[in-house]
C-alpha cells in the first residue's frame, strides 16, 4: 500500500505524534513557524489524502474545492469554526478535533484571568517594576474586588464551562448558567443554577464565555448585553473573540457600563499593539494561550495524530466533528493504511 500523502501545516510539539505522522504517511510539513497562506494552503493540499491543520488554518470551499483527494481533516484544537464542516461532509471528508485534553488548561487559565482582573495583578506587578510603590502599604491601595463568595455567570456550560464552575465550589460562588439546553446532571452535581442569558448577565459579578462559536452566538454579547452587565461586573472571555462584539465591549469600558475584562481571545488575532482594549488598566489580555501548557499541548498532538492515522486506517476516529460523513463515504472507502 502507498502510504496517505498529508499536509501537516506546523510542527507539533509531541515527538511521540511527529514519529507517527513520518511512520505511516508521506509527510509535506510546514516548517514554518507561521501559518501558510490561503495560497500555501491551496498549493500543498492539492495531492493530499490528509491535513492536520490548527486554528488559525481556515479551511473554508476554495481550499476544499483544491483537494479532491482529501479523506480527513484533523485539526489541532477543539474549536472547529475556521473548518467549512458542511462542505467537508458533503464531500465525503471526515473531520476530527481534539475535545477533552485541554479542558482542565483552559479552565485553570480562565480562572488565572479571573483573579488576575479582580485582583489587579498585571498592574500590581507592573507599578512594583516602575518604582510607582512608593509607601510600604496604605488602606486605598491597589483595591481590587472579592472574588470568594461571589455569583459567577458562564454562559456556555460544556466541558470547559463546568470545569471552570467545578473550580468556582472552592471559592464558595453562587454560579448561574446560560446554554442552549439545560445541563441537570452538572445542576445535580454541582449546584449550578440555570437562567436567561439577560438573567446570568443581570446578576453575576464575572461573566465567563465558554460557548463554541457559530452563526448563532456570532457577537451574541454586543452592546445591548453589555448594558445587562452591573458596572462592578468583569467579563472574561476563553472561547472565541467573535462571541463578543468587539466595539460594544470597547465602549462598555470607556463608559463603565462594566468593572474591567479578562480576554484571551479576539476578533483579530494576533491584537494588534495599538488596539483601542490595550489602552484600559481594568483589562487583561493574553495571547490566545489558554491551553499552552507544554503538557496539554503534546496531548493534543497526540490526539490529533490518532485522530488522523484512525481514519486513514478505516478505523472510527476518537473525536469526530461529523458521524454524519460515515453515510456519505463509510470507512472503508477512506482505508489507506493496513
Ligand atoms: P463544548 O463542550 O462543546 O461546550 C460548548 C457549550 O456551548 C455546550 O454546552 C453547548 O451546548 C453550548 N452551546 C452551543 N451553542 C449554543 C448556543 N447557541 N447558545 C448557548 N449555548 C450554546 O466545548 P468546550 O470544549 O467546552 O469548548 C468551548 C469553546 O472554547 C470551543 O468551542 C473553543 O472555541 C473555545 N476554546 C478556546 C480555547 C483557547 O485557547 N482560548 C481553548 C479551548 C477551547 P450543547 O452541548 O447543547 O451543544
Amino acid at each position: 500500500m502507498v502510504k496517505p500523502k498529508i499536509y501537516v501545516t506546523r510542527k507539533l510539539p509531541s515527538e511521540r505524534a511527529m514519529k507517527l505522522l513520518f511512520e505511516y504517511c508521506d509527510v509535506d510539513l510546514n516548517e514554518e513557524s507561521r501559518p501558510p497562506t490561503k495560497e500555501e494552503l491551496i498549493e500543498h493540499v492539492k495531492d493530499k489524502d490528509g491535513l492536520l491543520c490548527l486554528l488559525t488554518d481556515k479551511i473554508d470551499k476554495d481550499v476544499l474545492d483544491a483537494a479532491p483527494k482529501l479523506k480527513v481533516i484533523s485539526t489541532y484544537s477543539v474549536g472547529y469554526d475556521h473548518i467549512d464542516v458542511e462542505e467537508a461532509t458533503k464531500r465525503g471528508i471526515y473531520v476530527t478535533y481534539t475535545p477533552g485534553v485541554l479542558t482542565d488548561a483552559v479552565a485553570d487559565h480562565t480562572w488565572a484571568l479571573l483573579l488576575a482582573v479582580a485582583r489587579r495583578l498585571v498592574e500590581a506587578d507592573q507599578c512594583v517594576r516602575q518604582g510607582c510603590w512608593k509607601i510600604a502599604w496604605a488602606p486605598d491601595f491597589m483595591l481590587g474586588t472579592d472574588v470568594y463568595g461571589k455569583t459567577l455567570g458562564i454562559i456556555g456550560l460544556g466541558r470547559i464551562g463546568t470545569a471552570v464552575a467545578r473550580r468556582a465550589k472552592g471559592f464558595n460562588m453562587r454560579i448561574l448558567y446560560y446554554d442552549k439546553e439545560r445541563k441537570l446532571d452538572v445542576e445535580k452535581e454541582l449546584g449550578v443554577e440555570f437562567r436567561s442569558l439577560d438573567e446570568v448577565l443581570k446578576e453575576s459579578d464575572f461573566v465567563v464565555i465558554s460557548v463554541v462559536l457559530t452563526k448563532e452566538t456570532y457577537h451574541m454579547i454586543g452592546e445591548r448585553e453589555l448594558r445587562l452587565m452591573k458596572p462592578t461586573a468583569y467579563l472574561i472571555n476563553i472561547a472565541r473573540g467573535a462571541i463578543v462584539d468587539t466595539n460594544a465591549l470597547v465602549k462598555a469600558l470607556e463608559e463603565g457600563w462594566i468593572a474591567g475584562a479578562a480576554l484571551d481571545v479576539f476578533e483579530e488575532e494576533p491584537l494588534p499593539k495599538d488596539h483601542p482594549l490595550t489602552k484600559f488598566k481594568n483589562v487583561i489580555l493574553t495571547p490566545h494561550i489558554a491551553s499552552a501548557t507544554t503538557e496539554t499541548r503534546a496531548r493534543m498532538a497526540d490526539l490529533a495524530v490518532d485522530n488522523l492515522l484512525s481514519v486513514l486506517k478505516g478505523e472510527m476516529p476518537k473525536h469526530l466533528v461529523n458521524p454524519e460523513v460515515t453515510k456519505i463515504r463509510p470507512l472503508s472507502e477512506v482505508k489507506m493504511i493496513e
